[in-house]
């Protein structure tokens, strides 16, 4: 049953026309699937309907092929070979109730064209600006590209209408939409009635909207999604700006969506960002308009969701992650169940997928994009197809997914783990500056586990395989985690390196045990993720000089996919560590370690008191290959399969863990498919 303190979130909300059976608001976010996997996306969003989502909308939609931003893959509504995809969409969102938002996009100044091959328009000529530089420029629209940009938006309003989508949704913010390069003083420099004072430039705001309201009447709300701030100093458009805009304007959209500035703040990672930062920005901007508000904030907490709104902050809680990480959110809180939310860690490797364009994946929700192409489900499994009995070893995030979805589907489970803890490398990150929300993977899981009458959990049970012989299971999954080497083999060195002897060495591991180094620390990074930089904030709050090599142009090079590389590079440099880019270690002395250009393989020296290898890792996997070697004896034993899953088969990032005890409770005890793909997809048709 619902506390009563939380009836305010459950309250019914207009917007225009429509109303909105609640006040969870599921903000346009990408999902690496788009119009390449357009029934995987639609599914995603149709779990989000079953979870209680009053509204629910679809990533951006590029309105128009003169504006797209290949390589990203998002959605489309060019022309008639669109629709369907969109129409099974709405109809996904539907489903459960929700309202189905459409988020129409153009992408102006930040579209590429390098599909279409358009010569891209903005407000002013401009290059093109995006994450990867490309040598494009946008030119200047003149007074009939205005005009055909508003027909184009009528088309897309019309067929995004008769798709079946209840929100019109005009995208202005991260730096992505038109709306914003018109507003904006830096990219908006024109001469006319559509530059220079904030009256002329949001005239194209004006106009769209004003069309818009007359293309769907009734049928549909009118919305608009801007930046709280652009974030670009002096010349950007600011908080301030937006006020002034609103006060313009207050009553023109049926509804003010809030984004916080730039993508990369308004998916701040928990690293960076708590939860709920966007307050000071939003504040008081419910009170200048009567129309309702939503902003975001990565909530998850159901207390702060109420305070903003009983404070009159928003009127909708946006989320775009916490709806990923838990599409029942709402339900689990309807339902008095707040303990049961699975709650997001904060770490984008769901925005990774859009930037791989891979499918996004969820660290916390491992069916997250395989609703559709494996028949997974956030919150159901299928049942036991027999009465097998399962030994799980390791509870990190593999072991502890594992037994729980193995728990689900109403197996019996035992779990062992060396530790008094539970939570494997979980539980010892989590204590590493800035990363501490990354404890609810542990959380989350053992929260669901101990409920269980199903599954036994055994703490300080470190088992060898005569134990695992001994102990009569028919199944048994290995998840016993990963070590990281102390031999400076990762990408660049593929061989061990010389090491001498005299050199206090140090590995992640040992830092997260206790054992730090002292004095001038060198920290090698080969493995370009977030350990490296972290540890150097450790280093440099427990009083080490840190100097941080690695062999690529920039500090956590793969952190530019969760959008943090900026802001980890900005941090060490602030703390004083000294970086040298594009280098690598090639020697470890007694004293010094020799280092070589990555480029031009020319050595230096710099001495120091200690070496810490952020490089790669290797399985823990001696339980299960002393089991492989002795299968002979299984039979006796009633073993009938082992398998290494998680870190201990291949290490890799929590997300990949996670899935794959996810991947082994789905697939156990199921029949064998052979050589068929183990998933759905959709192949282009073709045409002549
Ligand atoms: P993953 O990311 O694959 O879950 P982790 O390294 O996070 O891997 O977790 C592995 C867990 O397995 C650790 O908590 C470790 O203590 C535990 N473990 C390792 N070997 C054994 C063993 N032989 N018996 C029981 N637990 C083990
Ligand atoms: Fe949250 Fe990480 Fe999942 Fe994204 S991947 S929704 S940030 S837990």
């Amino acid at each position: 049953m619902r506390d009563p303190r939380y009836d305010v979130l459950f309250e019914p909300v207009k917007i225009g026309p429509l109303t909105a059976k609640n006040r969870f608001y599921q903000v346009p976010h990408c999902n690496g699937g788009g119009y390449r996997d357009p029934t995987a996306a639609a599914e995603m969003r149709r779990v989000k309907s079953e979870g209680g989502w009053g509204v629910i909308f679809t990533e951006q939609v590029e309105i128009h092929h003169s504006s797209e931003i290949t390589p990203f893959i998002e959605l489309r509504i060019w022309d008639e070979d669109d629709m369907p995809g969109l129409a099974r969409m709405a109809d996904a969102i539907h489903s459960n109730g929700a309202l189905a938002g459409i988020e129409l996009a153009y992408s102006g100044t930040n579209g590429p064209n390098l599909y279409t091959r358009e010569v891209p328009m903005g407000p002013m000529h401009s290059p093109i600006l995006t994450f990867t530089s490309d040598p494009v420029q946008a030119r200047a629209m003149d007074k009939e590209d205005i005009r055909n940009l508003r027909h184009w938006h009528r088309l897309a309003y019309r067929r995004a209408k008769r798709a079946g989508y209840d929100i019109m949704c005009l995208y202005g913010a991260h730096g992505f939409g038109i709306l914003q390069h018109f507003l904006s003083r830096r990219t908006n420099q024109r001469g006319d009635e559509y530059g220079g004072s904030l009256e002329n430039r949001a005239r194209l705001l004006k106009e769209l909207l004003s069309d818009a309201r007359d293309e769907v009447g009734d049928a549909c709300a009118v919305a608009v999604r801007l930046s709280l701030d652009e974030m670009a100093g002096e010349q950007g458009f600011s908080n301030a700006e937006l006020r002034d805009l609103i006060g313009l304007h207050a009553e023109l959209p049926d509804i003010w969506d809030f984004a916080h500035g730039t993508w990369e703040a308004c998916s701040g990672t928990s690293r960076f960002k708590p939860e709920g930062a966007q307050e000071d920005l939003i504040r008081g901007i419910k009170q200048l308009t009567s129309k309702p508000v939503v902003g975001v904030g990565r909530f998850t907490s159901p207390d702060l969701m109420v305070r903003q709104i009983k404070q009159g902050i928003l009127d909708f809680i946006g989320a775009a992650r916490p709806s990923i990480a838990d599409p029942f959110l709402p339900n689990k809180i309807d339902e008095g169940r707040v303990e049961d939310i699975r709650e997001c860690i904060g770490c984008n490797i769901c925005v990774t997928g859009d930037m791989t364009q891979s499918l996004s994946r969820c660290t916390q929700n491992s069916s997250f994009m395989e609703e559709w192409r494996k028949g997974w489900h956030p919150e159901r499994m299928k049942p036991a197809a027999s009465a097998r009995k399962i030994l799980v070893v390791g509870a990190g995030p593999t072991g502890l997914s594992a037994a729980h979805r193995l728990g689900l589907r109403g197996y019996e489970v035992a779990l062992s783990e060396t530790s008094t803890e539970l939570g494997g490398r979980v539980a010892r990150e989590c204590r590493l500056p800035g990363l501490s929300a990354w404890g609810r993977v542990r959380d989350y899981r053992q929260g669901q586990i101990e409920k269980m009458a199903n599954v036994a959990v055994y703490r300080e049970s470190k088992l060898a395989a005569d134990d695992v012989f001994d102990l009569g299971f028919s199944d048994v999954a290995i998840a016993t985690g990963s070590t990281w080497r102390r031999d400076g083999v990762a990408r660049y060195h593929t061989l061990p390196i010389n090491i001498a002897a005299g050199m206090p060495l140090f590995t992640p591991d040992d830092v997260m045990d206790g054992k730090l180094p002292a004095g001038h620390v060198m920290i090698y990074d080969d493995d370009h993720y977030y350990m490296g930089s972290v540890l150097a904030e450790l280093l440099i709050a427990k009083g080490c000089r840190v100097s941080f090599v690695t062999p690529s142009t920039k500090i956590a090079e793969w952190s530019v996919n969760t959008l943090e590389q900026g802001q980890i590079q900005r941090r060490l440099l602030e703390l004083g560590v000294e970086v040298r880019t594009s280098h690598a270690v090639v020697e470890v002395g007694a004293g010094s370690v020799i280092l070589a250009c990555a480029y031009t393989g020319r050595l230096g020296e710099i001495s120091c008191d200690g070496v810490l290898l952020v490089t790669a890792r290797l399985p823990d996997d001696s339980l299960y290959t002393d089991l492989m070697a002795q299968k002979a004896k299984w039979a006796d034993s009633g073993i009938e399969t082992v398998k290494a899953i998680g870190d201990a088969q291949a290490p890799a990032a929590i997300a990949w863990a996670t899935y794959a005890g996810h991947r082994y409770a789905e697939e156990f005890d199921t029949p064998d498919i052979g050589d068929a793909l183990p998933f759905k997809r959709e192949v282009a048709g073709l045409k002549n």
